[in-house]
């Protein structure tokens, strides 16, 4: 039993087998003035091999991740692995339960809460615990989120750099197990809240994904990820009956090779490209109606930059800077050992 300011957890990490359990914390308002909020948790281990924390649900429309880790959960008994697992496959579980990116309780955004404080507002609560009770218990980590409800993304990883140059190695050791066909390349330090680069501080090899998204579960994203998440498992020892297929992986560069194409006013927006597709500058994005003026002529959006389109919105009525569109331009594998 853990037991910190409100929120206690039941589970035994260092016991054998596999347990459900949950990161209660007692909350008080309106609607939970005598309830606790229970976050899942669920420990497998079977001996002393390495551990992998892998989580989804930090956003709670975001649902791919949430579906490979109850598939995992329910598929992995303690017997057939060599190690432990550390799930927690809603991490923002408010937020899960409400359908939406943030917590309904404090309007938290889990990703922007790290390191987190005891006893401060729920979801920061719940991301101190994590920083403070999980990661020095993990070897790696893996946080699988999506595009949400607002968003697709082309499935891709996420490599987050690393103020230590051996952590970024590590990461992209991740990287290049999970195997996903793309990776978007950011600096770990311009996003200080966010789960990665605190589990990087921390010492521990962390990486996240993008698996489509637009709150719904792709098939093709899932199959992905479940397969980008044993070949990790596979990568640590932890399991070795899976069969992995290199294939080479596109790194984008989120840095300084990225732009977003955003709407310059309330409207409807007709895009005529679609994810993956490679555009060049002044390319044609879409046409924007006007929302309210239905006499005023359309407005041909172009693009402000050349590469890959990485991230379309989901959702045709835009406001006045609704982002529409990311592309990003390529990056070398060499050119990533040369950042942080
Ligand atoms: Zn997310």
């Amino acid at each position: 039993m853990i037991s910190i300011d409100h929120l206690k957890c039941s589970l035994d990490f260092n016991r054998e087998g596999k347990q459900f359990g949950n990161i209660d914390l007692g909350y008080s308002n309106n609607q939970y003035a005598f309830d606790k909020i229970p976050t899942p948790i669920i420990c497998i281990k079977n001996g002393s091999g390495p551990t992998l924390l892998l989580s989804a649900g930090n956003h709670g429309d975001e649902y791919e991740g949430q579906v490979i880790l109850r598939r995992l959960i329910h598929e992995t008994e303690a017997q057939d692995i060599n190690g432990r697992l550390i799930i927690l496959p809603a991490l923002n579980y408010p937020a899960m339960l409400d359908n939406a990116r943030v917590s309904p309780l404090d309007q938290g955004n889990m990703n922007r809460s790290f390191p987190g404080k005891a006893g401060g507002s729920p979801t920061s609560a719940i991301a101190d615990f994590v920083t403070t009770q999980l990661l020095p218990l993990v070897d790696a980590g893996i946080d699988l989120h999506s595009g949400g409800s607002t968003s697709y993304y082309l499935p891709c990883t996420f490599l987050c750099t690393a103020a230590d140059p051996e952590i970024t190695q590590k990461n992209l050791g991740l990287i290049d197990a999970f195997n996903a066909a793309n990776t978007l390349v950011v600096r770990g330090e311009s996003s200080a809240t966010g789960f990665d680069p605190i589990a990087n501080r921390a010492g521990v090899p962390f990486i996240s994904t993008e698996l489509y998204g637009g709150g719904n579960v792709d098939r093709k994203a899932t199959e992905l990820g479940m397969t980008g998440v044993r070949n990790v498992m596979q990568h640590m020892g932890i399991i070795s009956n899976q069969t992995v297929l290199k294939s080479s992986i596109r790194f984008f560069n989120g840095i300084d090779g990225s732009d977003h194409l955003s709407s310059p006013y309330s409207g409807i927006f007709e895009p005529v490209v679609e994810l993956g597709d490679e555009v060049t500058s002044g390319d044609i994005a879409g046409q924007l109606y006007s929302a309210e003026e239905i006499e005023r002529k359309p407005l041909t959006l172009r693009f402000n930059n050349s590469g890959t389109v990485l991230v379309r919105r989901n959702g045709a009525r835009v406001r006045r800077g609704s982002h529409l569109f990311l592309v990003v331009s390529s990056m070398s594998r060499k050119q990533i050992s040369t950042l942080s």
